[in-house]
């Protein structure tokens, strides 16, 4: 990322750190989306424990989010959630322009998801029904960080099945069997007549006290606590200055 873009950012960025304004003449283009973030009000990343069983992650839901989780669950009983290990560009092709039909994917998209698929990243669900794939969800792994995006599927062919709330239920279920994944970052996007991030409490994220890191070199993402921690990416070891609260870098939230 060549510097003279990242200029001039700070001036209007939500996130002034120990290393302050001084700072402000690095970094520019990318921190756009952190000022949006911050008017939108979100300013935690939207992180959901996985370190306990399903059972015990469903006894901690709201009355809300266990009818939800019942009720998707029950919708799909003919569906069958999956694992895939290899990217299908083809595939991938396909939900994405039907996503990009009800929300506005950002133009890189397809560009950062394989880069994110080179470095060994990424993580990818589906549900198929009879054979056939009928929802897709990619999941950014960073060691035992992982921020989700949302399952792309039609949502006028599959109106009546509850499939994003089945997605995000079973993304979380598999998640809690999986000891490699302590959080879930569930991110954040507006949605139609709701606040931003609304419907994304049912499935009970909660304010651990976490910001993300993203690293400007390599895209590597981790929480940390304390704003003098990890200056350094836990990847590629180069010096990470900025952070930001809620973990949309790449895809802003504008943009979902
Ligand atoms: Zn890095």
């Amino acid at each position: 990322m060549p510097s003279s873009n990242l200029r001039e950012t700070l001036k209007t960025a939500p996130f002034i750190g120990p290393l302050g304004k001084s700072l402000a003449r690095v970094y520019r283009k990318n921190m756009r989306t952190a000022a949006d973030w911050w008017s939108q009000g979100i300013r935690y990343p939207a992180l959901v424990d996985v370190r306990m069983s399903w059972p015990e992650y469903e006894a901690r839901l709201a009355k809300e989010g266990k009818y939800y989780s019942r009720r998707s669950f029950r919708l799909n009983l003919d569906c069958e959630y999956d694992i895939v290990e290899k990217l299908d560009m083809a595939l991938l092709g396909r939900f994405a322009a039907i996503w990009d039909g009800f929300y506005r994917l950002p133009p890189d998209f397809i560009e950062t998801l394989v880069e994110t698929y080179q470095r060994g990243w990424l993580r990818i669900r589906v549900a198929r029904l009879q054979g056939e794939i009928i929802s897709l969800q990619y999941m950014e792994q960073y060691g035992s960080y992982a921020l989700c995006l949302p399952p792309f599927y039609d949502k006028d062919a599959h109106r009546l099945r509850s499939l994003g709330s089945y997605m995000w239920f079973k993304l979380v279920q598999q998640a809690t069997s999986d000891p490699t994944i302590d959080f879930l970052d569930f991110g954040g996007g507006p949605v139609v007549n709701m606040p931003p991030d609304a419907y994304k409490l049912r499935y009970n994220p909660q304010d651990f006290g976490y910001r993300i890191k993203t690293c400007l070199t390599c895209g590597y993402m981790w929480p940390f606590m304390r704003l003098n921690e990890a200056l350094r990416c836990k990847n590629c070891g180069k010096r990470v200055w900025v952070w930001h609260y809620a973990a949309r870098f790449k895809y802003p939230a504008s943009e979902w």
